[in-house]
């Protein structure tokens, strides 16, 4: 019998999503580890977790396959019964930055499989558990569920060199209004957070020129962000400590979005 809440993060094996399943096993959760193709990444990540103090599962699937994100949830629900927590967190950036005037099709499909489509029908399908979850009143324990989506400054931000991503993310941002305010009506609260540039495998390759950026002043806070920045605003989030914000947008940026003069 689980007596733990349930947190089901996609692309948890490593970069932000494990700074994510973390943060949540740090709050005892239990965390379902999704990873597309990394599984040693997984089965370390889940290591760490069960040394954090939670407990957790990994399940390989591809959150752009609509078969995958049925498995996805099945298991989910088959090992804990329940979900008290989604992050939408996995994502991939193009393979190659083409300016705006060349990118083609196969990069532009890619994209919104893995970064809008993939999770706008993942969210559909734990949302309709979670409404079932709350009608039965299966909410005592944890409080209601809730759904946080991992965006990025470039829902906002024009790279003219990725505009594949920057549409992605900004569909992403629509999403989690959508969502919010069909949720409402069931206590079902969704959050974006915004990250700005952050240390992991996808910026791994642009390292030199963020680093002259953040020399540069080209956000406020003059660092890289951490995985752990992003988990910790997911762990508020978790602990119900905004029930009064829904559709709400968290930067997590280093003040990134601030407009200076
Ligand atoms: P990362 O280090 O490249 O990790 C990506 C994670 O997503 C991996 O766990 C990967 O699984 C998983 N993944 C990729 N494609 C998947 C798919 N089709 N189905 C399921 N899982 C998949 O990237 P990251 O930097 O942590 O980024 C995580 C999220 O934050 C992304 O949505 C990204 O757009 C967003 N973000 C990142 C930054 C940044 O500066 N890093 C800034 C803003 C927003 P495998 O390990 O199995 O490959």
């Amino acid at each position: 019998m689980n007596d733990r809440p349930v947190s089901l993060v996609t692309g948890a094996g490593r970069g932000i999503g494990r700074g994510i399943a973390l943060e949540l096993a740090r709050l005892g959760h239990a965390v379902v580890i999704n990873y597309a193709g990394n599984m040693d990444a997984a089965l370390e990540c889940l290591q760490l977790v069960r040394e954090a103090g939670g407990d957790g599962i990994t399940v390989r699937a591809d959150v752009s396959s609509t078969e995958d994100r049925e498995r996805l949830v099945d298991e989910t629900l088959g090992a804990y019964g329940r979900i008290d927590l989604l992050v939408n967190n996995a994502g991939v950036a193009p393979s190659v930055r083409d300016d705006l005037l060349e990118a083609g099709e196969e990069s532009f499909d890619r994209l919104i499989n893995i970064n809008l489509k993939g999770p706008y029908f993942l969210t559909q399908r734990v949302a309709r558990r979670m409404i079932r979850q709350v009608q039965s009143g299966d909410v005592k324990a944890f409080g209601s569920p809730r759904i946080v989506t991992i965006s990025s400054i470039s829902a906002y931000t024009a790279s003219v060199n990725r505009g594949d991503y920057c549409v992605a993310k900004a569909g992403l941002a629509m999403m989690t209004r959508l969502f919010a305010a069909r949720l409402a009506e069931f206590g079902i609260n969704v959050y974006e957070i915004r990250p700005g540039v952050i240390a992991t495998d996808m910026t791994a390759g642009v390292k030199e020129k963020y680093d002259t950026l953040i020399a540069q002043g080209a956000w406020p806070i003059r660092r890289w962000g951490e995985p752990s920045d992003i988990g910790r605003a997911v762990a508020a989030i978790a602990r119900g400590d905004f029930p009064y914000s829904t559709g709400e947008v968290i930067n997590v940026d280093g003040g990134f979005h601030l407009r200076t003069l």
